[in-house]
């Protein structure tokens, strides 16, 4: 029975790995929001970056060729700046970073960066110098030090602790009980959506692209915690050429420019000062909209406390 139960074990063992492993991969596929749309072209060269700056230049995108997305988008992130993209659910500006990192090709127009068409370049050249901060990020089953340093695998724990620092997820961590060696993902701790998007600021900083993808998450946070990561995306922005899916007052008032998308085209663009001034403009309504529901959030957790 013992010669038995050690290969049964073993099977159990082999078997628990594997498993582990699938749903790593699956969980990657998920993090990378892979989608085998694209192939590279013949002896394509790898991306040479110089200073990493953006360009799209007409573009025009369906996911399916009876309803268009965007139409006609032409707009650039000049090296070291931040562009913001905002506008209704559902107006493409997700697409538009999906675009970038060439998980889709463009039907027509161009996406160039410093001059190289991203239809030219190795995926794997092009997605090297892009960090990619998603809405959602998914943690694999493992410790926080492994999920912060998939950024840079060869990274040591100091420059885990340090990336965890910068993106203001350290005081969280190290009040762990188990610190840096905590269990995380479905198996482990589950995390906020605003610490899981810190974890992704950290891996991001260890990465230390020159070209940056932030994908805000639409969900509300509250004020400290919109401010923290604030804080970190200041630090992993900073001289990076930044596209940002942006949801957040916080981010959008800092840009050096902000592309207001709907009906996939460029419906307005300018600093938030400029935009604000529109007063019956687009951009200008959907802040006080959205400054009307934030105090009538606060109005009703005042009268909530109150009781
Ligand atoms: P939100 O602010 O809600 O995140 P968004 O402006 O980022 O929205 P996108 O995610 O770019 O919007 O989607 C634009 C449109 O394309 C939506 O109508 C969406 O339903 C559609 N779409 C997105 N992904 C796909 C896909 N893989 N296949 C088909 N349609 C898609």
């Amino acid at each position: 029975l013992i010669q038995l139960a050690i290969p049964l074990n073993f099977i159990g063992f082999v078997y628990r790995e594997i498993r582990q492993g699938l749903t790593d991969i699956e969980q990657m596929f998920d993090l990378l929001e892979v989608e085998q749309e694209v192939q590279d072209k013949p002896g394509a060269a790898a991306l040479a970056v110089s200073d990493g700056a953006i360009s799209f230049k007409d573009v025009h995108f369906a996911y399916d060729p009876a309803r268009p997305i965007l139409k006609g988008i032409s707009f650039d992130v000049p090296a070291g700046k931040t562009v913001a993209v905002v506008g209704p659910s559902g107006a493409g500006k997700s697409t538009l970073s999906r675009l970038l990192y060439r998980f889709y090709d463009v039907q027509q127009g161009t996406i160039t960066i410093d001059g190289q068409d991203v239809r030219d370049v190795t995926q794997k050249s092009l997605r090297s110098v892009i960090g990619m901060v998603p809405q959602d990020t998914v943690l694999f089953n493992d410790t926080i030090a492994y999920n912060i340093r998939y950024g840079r695998p060869g990274a040591s724990d100091e420059e885990v602790t340090a990336a965890a620092e910068a993106a203001q997820i350290g005081p969280f961590i190290r009040h762990l009980p188990e610190g840096f060696k905590a269990m995380v993902g479905e198996r482990g701790l589950k995390l906020s959506g605003g610490e899981k998007q810190r974890v992704a600021i950290a891996r991001t900083i260890l990465k230390s692209p020159p070209i940056l993808i932030l994908d805000e998450a639409t969900s509300a946070l509250d004020t400290r915690t919109e401010q923290e990561i604030q804080a970190a995306l200041d630090v992993v922005s900073k001289n990076r050429t930044t596209l940002v899916i942006a949801h957040r007052l916080s981010t959008v008032i800092s840009a050096d420019e902000i592309i207001v998308l709907k009906d996939g085209v460029i419906a307005e663009r300018g600093t938030h000062g400029e935009l604000m001034q529109r007063e019956d403009g687009l951009y200008a309504s959907m802040w006080s909209r959205q400054r009307e529901a934030v105090q009538a959030e606060e109005r009703l957790k005042q009268v909530r406390e109150s009781d």
